[in-house]
């Protein structure tokens, strides 16, 4: 195991920069809120809120794929780094198929997801859209050759969002609980995203920690061959079992896609929730919140109050606890409150 220690200079460099004006942007900060950015600083000593990044194995996202780093200048000059305007101040999300089993889990499973990222991108507006199955995208599918499993092509889906996104949109990402691919030639993909186009699509199809077992409830019979635009094989189709868990990675692939919306690469500075990642393993590592320098980033475009985005999203964790104490559900299914899985990672 590796761990990537950079010094207190590089780090300052990499948010507040030499350069005039943006160290003026940087002065703008109250006296706390640079306390705060500037513990990364210190990351990984007593006390500290910031970890610096550990690399376990070659496979690991730094070491499979070198980047430039993106320090906060590199991403202020970049001149394709998107602002949400007062008329597309939007990110809408939108389910594609079947999530869960029970309707009233599936339902609430999505408004916490919304709430979460409302909390996270604090300014912004976040809105689900209608729900709607496979075949109304009328994508293309298949069934792997080798796991057996049903997967979408996520090119159709990229084309069916883009003829959905509304006007004041300023991303929309669509969301599936089946397995995607995104040619023949691969095997699978996680999602795929058009970023000057603002919109994506993600499955957390591969979220299910029984996905490659082999008694894994998503696999086909080998003579199915469902033929191409007959969707029935979609009805009552296998998806994950909706826990906090799967909550959780949902929470963290939704904020690092379109925190990547804006124009935010991916963080080589300090443990971040903006790092890559190549593996489930390396992505459940990761913490749920932005280092300094990409908080940095985040603030320069969208404008919100630093305290009052963690209290944000503190409320967001403490709503789900009392609203799921009364759900009559709670001891039937494997839900617990949402925070139950952020337990560990409690953000103060
Ligand atoms: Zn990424
Ligand atoms: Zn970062």
């Amino acid at each position: 195991m590796k761990v990537i220690q950079h010094t207190a200079k590089t780090l300052h460099n990499a948010l507040v920069s030499n350069s005039h004006d943006l160290v003026q942007i940087y002065d703008k900060y109250t006296k706390e809120e640079k306390l705060l950015l500037e513990d990364g600083y210190r990351a990984g000593q007593t006390g500290s809120l910031f970890q610096p990044i550990t690399v376990h194995s070659d496979s690991d996202w730094i070491s499979a794929h070198p980047e430039e780093p993106q320090d906060f200048q590199s991403f202020y000059r970049d001149r394709h780094r998107k602002i949400p305007s007062a008329s597309c101040n939007t990110v809408y999300i939108q389910t594609i198929g079947s999530f869960g089993e029970a309707g009233v889990d599936t339902d609430q499973y999505v408004e916490w997801l919304r709430d979460y990222c409302q909390a996270f991108f604090h300014g912004l507006s976040v809105k689900s859209l209608p729900a709607v199955s496979v075949s109304d995208t009328q994508c293309s599918f298949r069934v792997n050759s080798n796991s057996h499993n049903l997967q979408i092509l996520t090119g159709d889906l990229l084309q069916f969002l883009r003829r959905k996104k509304p006007k004041d949109a300023f991303c929309i990402i669509g969301i599936t609980m089946i397995d995607l691919y995104p040619k023949d030639s691969w095997n699978f993909v996680f999602g795929q995203a058009s970023l000057s186009e603002g919109m994506g699509v993600f499955s957390f199809a591969r979220y299910d920690d029984n996905f490659n077992s082999k008694c894994y409830a998503g696999r086909l019979t080998k003579q199915l061959q469902p033929k191409q635009g007959d969707y029935s094989v979609f009805e009552g189709y296998y998806t994950p079992p909706i826990t906090s868990m799967l909550l959780l990675r949902s929470c963290k692939t939704m904020t690092h896609e379109i925190g990547h919306m804006f124009g935010i690469r991916h963080c080589q500075w300090l443990n971040c929730i903006m790092q890559g990642s190549n593996h489930l393993e390396e992505s459940d590592r990761r913490p749920l919140d932005l280092c300094p320098i990409c908080l940095h980033k985040l603030h320069v475009s969208l404008g919100f109050d630093i305290a009052d985005r963690y209290k944000a999203l503190l409320s967001w964790m403490e709503e789900g606890q009392s609203q799921t104490s009364g759900l009559h559900c709670f001891h039937e299914h494997p839900w617990e409150y949402p925070s139950f899985a952020f337990g560990t990672v409690i953000l103060f």
